[in-house]
């Protein structure tokens, strides 16, 4: 019963596909170094990913209660409340169980999910965190205490002016409104600015975080320095990304993917497709730029598949899906590294997610961006203005669409820059980065692994 005996890593993400996605990727590379990785997810999470899961992979799943009726929509707030109120006990619990033949040498969590590094604590077991985003993102959220000390942000968050600035040396200019926690009404921007400050006062405490990112370039094309986002004794900051080429497993989808798009995709010319998604989290888009896009679309011509969910689709106009039938489809959930890796998709039009830029650049395919929320207007400035393998839309009308695709689709050196990009940070030199870099963080647990 080797495989039983394996030591453990509990993996902790925010409940979310983009979380667990990058994490279920960190596991699989944990297995290949002799650990037995528990991803531990609340309920709604886990029956979606625990079947889908082959017990080949080597990953554990287990899911503890989050407390929340089936009929209540987990937003943002009510995943923070359950996170900081709800799930705590039951974490304890679990680790307590697992860990009673003393088997656990680490718990990683997703420092958006920092209310498991109190648990961890209080078990005694070592925790690292993980951070699923740009490396220059965390160095924002770390520059919160600057920024309200140079008065460019008031002690809740709120921006004093609305301006362009940079926030750290050398990265591309932000306007004050594009910071990670400017999304809804004011007080929900104070509430969300309070998540950020709290995660980063728990992160701090942290020896090591794991971020799935690379070394990022400044905006005038050199290399960052780590330092400026790690200053002194804070945690030893380890870039183990994108983590998408080294592992084994096909993360699974919390909803169930389309596969037929891909069927109507093999009638279309190569490069004419433009694919839409805003990722998991659609809602702040609105109906009525829903409605503004469908139109735009139409009008373009171009031959288009789109991921929109179910309770989105009210803003569509009437008979919009049947006038579209062969020029569109319109489907709830893609498997979406299947259509970026076809050659028929031309463009995408993206909300900027993280995980979406590293699908992305590993299929070399240009950006349409439109940002929406979080970190996605820090992506977008690194796509648009330091690695240019995109273009930032600022509306849905037809003109936006249309001027949009046409300077994406006519710089003959994106694809270059692509091709470039995608050696710098997925070629072979890299990939030994990454693993170098994981090994590093699993040596050093190596000393507390019982025999
Ligand atoms: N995704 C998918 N099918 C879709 C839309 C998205 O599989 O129809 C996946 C996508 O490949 C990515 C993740 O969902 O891995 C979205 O993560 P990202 O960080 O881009 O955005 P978020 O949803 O966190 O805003």
């Amino acid at each position: 019963m080797k495989y039983m005996k394996r030591p453990m890593i509990l993996l902790v993400p925010y409940p979310a596909q983009g979380h667990v996605t990058p994490l279920l990727k960190l596991a699989s590379c944990l297995v290949t170094r002799g650990f037995m990785p528990v991803m531990i997810t609340p309920e709604f999470i886990h029956r979606q990913i625990a079947p889908r899961i082959d017990a080949k992979d080597g990953i554990l799943c287990m899911s503890i209660p989050d407390g929340v009726d089936e009929d209540v929509p987990r937003d943002f707030f009510t995943i923070e409340m359950t996170m900081e109120n709800t799930m705590p006990v039951y974490l304890e619990r679990l680790i307590r169980k697992l860990d009673e033949d003393g088997r656990v040498v680490c718990m990683v969590v997703d420092l958006l999910a920092s209310w498991a590094i109190k648990v961890a604590d209080h078990c005694g077991v070592p925790a690292a965190g993980f951070w699923p985003a740009m490396l220059a993102t965390y160095g924002l959220i770390s520059a919160i205490p600057e920024l309200i000390r140079t008065g460019l942000i008031s002690e809740t968050g709120i921006p004093e002016e609305q301006r362009k600035i940079c926030f750290l040396p050398c990265q591309p200019e932000l306007s004050t409104e594009d910071l990670p926690w400017l999304i809804g009404t004011f007080a929900a921007k104070r509430a969300r600015f309070e998540f950020w400050t709290r995660t980063f006062a728990r992160a701090k405490t942290l020896p090591w975080i794991l971020v799935n990112s690379f070394p990022e370039e400044c905006i005038d094309g050199k290399l960052q320095n780590q330092l400026i986002y790690s200053p002194g004794d804070g945690p030893h900051l380890l870039q183990i990304g994108p983590l998408i080429k080294h592992a084994s497993i096909r993360t699974p989808s919390l909803w169930e993917e389309d596969f037929n798009c891909l069927d109507w995709l093999e009638q279309q010319k190569p490069c004419t497709v433009v694919y839409i998604s805003f990722g998991s989290w659609v809602s702040p888009i609105g109906e009525r730029r829903i409605g503004d896009l469908a139109l735009a679309l139409e009008a373009s011509g171009r031959p288009f598949i789109w991921v929109l969910r179910p309770n989105w689709r009210e803003g569509l106009p009437v008979g919009y899906l049947e006038r579209v039938s062969k020029q569109g489809k319109v489907v709830s959930w893609a498997p979406q590294m299947e259509l970026l890796q076809h050659e028929a998709v031309g463009c995408y039009l993206t909300h900027c997610g993280w995980n979406s830029t590293l699908e992305a650049i590993q299929c070399q395919k240009r950006l349409l961006c439109y940002p929406v929320a979080g970190d996605q207007f820090v992506n977008c400035a690194y796509i648009v203005k330091v690695w240019q393998i995109g273009v930032r839309i600022h509306g849905f009308g037809q003109r936006d669409l249309e001027e949009g695709m046409r300077k994406v689709m006519e710089d003959s050196e994106m694809n270059k820059r692509l091709s470039k990009l995608n050696e710098r940070i997925m070629g072979e030199e890299a990939s030994l980065r990454v693993m170098t870099n994981i090994t590093t963080f699993t040596d050093n647990l190596e000393k507390h692994v019982v025999n």
